[in-house]
């Protein structure tokens, strides 16, 4: 009995990641389609660590993660030093920065501060398992993906809340809820 409560009770990264059913969805960059002022906007407005960067809105395919913080440096340094960086500038965190039309202000590149390979796993994946990768790993956050596309994040924080609420879970409430 024990163990199959303990399999039908498996919580998985889809019930520990963010963005909840019910929030808001997860805040990503694009990796073409953002101006500065866009980025600008999205810092002031969110108090996240770092963001995912995806290829599209519609299509959610994972391209890397960045961190505020360096988006935050990178713009401020632009904006100083680097000719022409006004707030309709278009921020590319693409390898190749195709030819801007005419009249219209440089672009900005900022694929140096990317991380490329940002940790994944998919959205059923056995939260122990996750537990023990961020521990074994050293993770600060992992992204949450289903068929390839992006779907959620869990962070460090976000995995001491869980394995603080599993140690605090009376037996009673394992089994009878
Ligand atoms: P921490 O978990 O250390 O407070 P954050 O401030 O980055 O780190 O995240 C706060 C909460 O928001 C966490 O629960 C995390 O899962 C979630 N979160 C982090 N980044 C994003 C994002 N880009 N979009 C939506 N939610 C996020």
């Amino acid at each position: 009995l024990e163990a199959k409560e303990e399999f039908s009770h498996k919580t998985l990264a889809m019930d520990v990641m963010r963005p909840r059913r019910s929030d808001p969805p997860l805040t990503v960059l694009t990796q073409d389609s953002m101006t500065v002022g866009d980025v600008e906007t999205l810092i002031a407005d969110t108090a996240y660590s770092g963001f995912p960067v995806v290829v599209s809105h519609e299509s959610q395919r994972l391209v890397g993660f960045v961190l505020r913080r360096d988006i935050i440096i990178s713009i401020d340094n632009a904006r100083q030093r680097q000719d022409g960086i006004v707030s309709t500038s278009r921020i590319f965190f693409t390898e190749y920065t195709p030819p801007q039309p005419p009249n219209s202000p440089p672009p900005l590149k900022l694929r140096a501060i990317m991380d490329l390979s940002p940790f994944t796993v998919t959205d059923l994946t056995a939260m122990d398992i996750v537990v023990d990768i961020f521990r074994k790993l050293g993770l600060r956050q992992c992204l949450i993906t289903h068929n390839g596309r992006l779907l959620g994040i869990i962070t460090k924080k976000d995995i001491l809340k869980h394995v603080a609420q599993i140690a605090n879970r009376d037996p009673d409430s394992i089994l009878f809820n």
